[in-house]
């Protein structure tokens, strides 16, 4: 492909296309393509079954290649993302509905933000303070433009958005007549839950954010001010949500991926939902670079390859062998049957797939044995 003419190997890119797996320098991150694709649908379908928009979560990916194929593949309306520096990433990458879904405060950044709704954009954000409606308001008649803003309700994640409906009122009244800001619906994202491994007890938690958010907008609705949009909801969750009546918007992100963490937690019917619900997509690869010690391989993916913060990664598809310690650039695999080759490749699922990705500049993306594209983490450490 011409867009990879002159590039690398190595030194530009870990691969390069039309490349075999085994050709992948090591560690990087690949993606399936396959199973992106089918979990990339299936999210979509159920999305549009049950009448909500999918706003996909682009903190996760961080990829403009990867929106748009949720777009294409799967109806995304739109992202919704952190930090004002990912939402400048996405608008420049053609993506027209844009949610940061978080506080803005700093003055710079507020600025930044409104002016990024000069760009052909549609850009909402999240309040929670009324004196943030005034900055917000003031930063967009500055640039001669709208902004959007969700009402955050904190319902149960313990993090930022307000409580009370009369608090909700209040904010989506300032904001409704504020010069230069449109009030536009309400946050009400329970991350809290998300990972907990048993259906009932993350259920249990949804029904009480459900109630809270119907509490808040019947009180809206007395005001004449009926939120268009309502949005919330992960993978740990999206179906309670999609049911509740109150919600029109999701926001999953790690469906797309998947990760260890997210694998271990359970259906309605008990099972795992990696490779039932959700299917791996993400891997990390591996190369085995020593195995000196007869029941120990070690790899090139350590700790500068992912986040452990959710645990170590698991060796995807074997049961003989475990990833069981990493240190900055080296992995320990336990191979009590001394069946690893130097040069095996290995595919890793990440604990935690989010914080993974911001530390790559890579996706290969494989298909059939073959690398079939590589598209840049576009966003990748962009915080600010
Ligand atoms: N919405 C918000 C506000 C989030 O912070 C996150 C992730 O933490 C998500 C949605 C996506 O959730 P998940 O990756 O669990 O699907
Ligand atoms: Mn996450």
């Amino acid at each position: 492909e011409t867009k990879f003419a002159g590039m690398e190997v190595g030194y530009d890119v870990p691969a390069l296309p039309g490349m075999s797996v085994n050709e992948i320098q090591t560690p990087c991150l690949i993606l399936d393509l396959d199973a992106l694709e089918r979990n990339i649908r299936k999210m979509g379908d159920y999305a549009k079954a049950h009448n909500m928009r999918h706003r996909a979560h682009g903190k996760m990916h961080k990829s403009v290649d990867v929106l748009h194929l949720q777009q294409e593949l799967g109806g995304a309306i739109g992202v919704c993302c952190q930090k004002v520096s990912e939402a400048e990433v996405f608008v420049r990458g053609g993506i027209k509905d844009v949610l940061v879904s978080n506080q803005v405060r700093e003055p710079l950044k507020i600025d930044r933000l409104a002016r990024l709704a000069t760009r052909d954009a549609r850009i909402i954000v999240c309040v929670d303070d009324l004196a943030n409606v005034a900055e917000l308001s003031a930063a967009a008649q500055k640039h001669g433009t709208t902004l959007e803003c969700f009402v955050e309700i904190d319902c149960g994640a313990g993090r930022c958005g307000v409580t009370t409906a009369a608090a909700v009122v209040a904010l989506a009244k300032a904001i409704d007549s504020a010069a230069g800001l449109k009030f536009a619906g309400i946050q009400a994202y329970q991350g809290a839950m998300q990972h907990i491994d048993n259906y009932e007890d993350r259920k249990a938690k949804l029904d009480i954010a459900i109630a809270q958010v119907k509490d808040a907008v019947a009180a809206l609705k007395v005001e004449g001010l009926e939120p268009e949009l309502v949005s919330g909801g992960g993978t740990g969750s999206y179906y309670f949500e999609s049911n509740s009546g109150v919600y029109n918007e999701l926001q999953c992100g790690s469906y797309a991926f998947m990760d260890a963490d997210y694998g271990r937690i359970r259906d309605q019917g008990g099972n795992r939902i990696d490779g039932g619900e959700w299917e791996n997509a993400l891997f990390i690869l591996t190369s085995v670079m020593s195995h000196a010690k007869s029941d120990k391989a070690i790899c090139d993916a350590g700790l500068k390859s992912q986040s452990v913060d959710s645990g170590l990664p698991f060796v995807y598809g074997r049961t003989d062998v475990k990833y069981v310690k990493c240190t900055d650039e080296h992995g320990v695999i336990e191979d009590p049957n001394g069946v690893l080759k130097i040069n095996e490749k290995l595919r890793l699922v990440p604990g935690h797939c989010d914080p993974t990705c911001n530390v790559h500049d890579w996706y290969v993306g494989v298909r059939n044995g073959r690398v079939e594209t590589l598209w840049p983490v576009s966003a990748r450490g962009k915080a600010y």
